[in-house]
């Protein structure tokens, strides 16, 4: 009931929910009451959860913040949904997401940008904007984000709530809308890493629908107590002084825990961004080539024969950065170019994970800056698509190597906004990810 009071105070400004299920989550919640006075509940009794617009729910809407699926209603759940829903967890709401997942600053959301409560001039970051800012407002205790260049933790830092993107391969995506596939995860953002953690632990696993998921759960390793930091990183020019001043205080804290904190080379740093960029909208250009106005969502009134169909439906349903994004994927994907981007960048992607996995080796961390700077103010971004793909640099490299990444929150600067630290670890090790999470935030 409190977290509805929140919604009905908030989201008429801050347009977090895309839909709230009120009678159903009330109704919800009076069985979840039965259960644990039965002693039958489950693991997530009454946890009120909010969904992020990508993720399909058996009979209710995903639009993947498109005009494009406005009509779509799913038959069947998300895996990670259904096993929220298993253990008695509360489905409150849809929640507000760039298209497709494809934004920074949930401005590219055909329903409107979602505002940030720290101060309303500024944007909740992106794509998952909708599910932090509910976060962030107590309009739900946890919202089911998704993370395929820094979704989940980059709202998370703007919003100053925690953010955990899994190893790639640990959640089903069954279920999941897809933007690119081979990077794309499903993941919690919550108030505390505790919550966190429970969450991560009853949607991980194997369903028999994803190919990618690995049944392999290695041992969690040794803390060897070394935490690397990337030099290019912190010593980035767009690279925020009070942002820098806070990680540093953040260094030493971790210093004083009894860790060696070193700064490491990565000679990467400049390819991150093409290498992402390249391959997810590689990716999503096929992806997307299913809405067509034939098998779901919005279908053109104006089609003569089928391939104005196709075109029209198109043109009407997609916004202008999915279709910005199609048309580069469809180039680097063509037969002329195909060797020259998409190859090339395969090879620098295998190169970047190569590296990583080495500082790895011999680090149990690699930590830096969620962002480069606070949340941008509303507009300021989005006359400029390199602009708004550069606020990405410190969190793809996590979806490029496929490894976990966690953002929590490192304070506010001068003008209120928030900060986020990122820990990012080896694949799988995600509990020793969150200890030193929890020990710290
Ligand atoms: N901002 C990045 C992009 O636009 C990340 C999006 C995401 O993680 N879904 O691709």
């Amino acid at each position: 009931a409190q977290h509805l009071a929140q919604i009905q105070a908030y989201n008429h400004s801050l347009n977090a929910f895309l839909e709230v299920y009120e009678e159903e989550a009330i109704l919800k919640a009076v069985q979840v009451d039965e259960k644990i006075k039965a002693g039958t509940a489950g693991k997530l009794a009454g946890l009120v959860v909010g969904i992020k617009d990508l993720l399909c729910y058996e009979g209710h809407h995903s639009y993947a913040g498109s005009k494009i699926l406005d009509t779509f209603k799913s038959t069947f759940s998300a895996t990670a949904v259904q096993r929220l829903l298993d253990e008695d967890a509360i489905i409150i709401g849809r929640q507000n997401c760039d298209e497709f997942g494809m934004g920074s600053t949930n401005e590219n959301s055909a329903y409107g940008p979602v505002l940030n409560f720290a101060n309303q001039a500024y944007v909740a970051g992106g794509s998952s904007g909708g599910s932090a800012v509910a976060v962030q407002a107590g309009m739900c205790q946890v919202s089911l984000g998704t993370d395929t260049g820094g979704s989940i933790r980059m709202p998370a830092a703007f919003c100053g709530v925690v953010g955990l993107k899994p190893t790639y391969g640990l959640v089903s995506r069954w279920g999941l809308i897809a933007y690119a596939s081979s990077f794309d995860t499903i993941g919690p953002i919550t108030n505390y890493v505790s919550d966190a953690r429970l969450v991560l632990d009853v949607i991980k696993g194997d369903d028999g629908q994803d190919s990618t998921l690995s049944s392999i759960t290695p041992a969690i390793q040794n803390d060897k107590k070394r935490i690397a930091y990337i030099k290019e990183v912190v010593e980035h020019p767009s690279l925020q002084p009070e942002i820098k001043e806070a990680f540093q205080r953040k260094i030493a804290s971790l210093q004083a825990l009894g860790y060696v904190v070193e700064g490491v080379d990565f000679p990467y740093i400049d390819q991150l961004l093409p290498t992402y960029y390249v391959l997810t909208t590689a990716e999503s250009s096929s992806n997307l080539s299913r809405f067509d106005g034939v098998k779901f969502g919005h279908r053109t009134e104006k089609a003569g024969d089928l391939l104005q169909l196709y075109k029209r439906t198109r043109q009407e349903g997609f916004g202008e950065e999915v279709q910005r994004r199609i048309m580069l994927g469809t180039f680097v994907l063509s037969a002329d170019y195909y060797d020259a981007y998409y190859t090339k960048a395969q090879k620098v992607r295998r190169l970047i994970q190569d590296k990583t996995l080495a500082i790895l080796g011999a680090y149990d961390f690699i930590i830096s800056p969620t962002t480069s700077s606070t949340a941008y103010k509303v507009g300021e971004k989005t006359a400029d698509p390199i602009q708004m793909y550069l606020g990405d640099l410190f969190t793809v490299q996590a979806n490029v190597a496929g490894i976990p990444g966690l953002s929590i929150p490192m304070g506010v600067d001068s003008e209120g906004l928030p900060m986020g630290f990122q820990l990012m670890t080896s694949p799988y090790q995600e509990q020793k990810l969150l200890n030193l999470g929890e020990l710290i935030n």
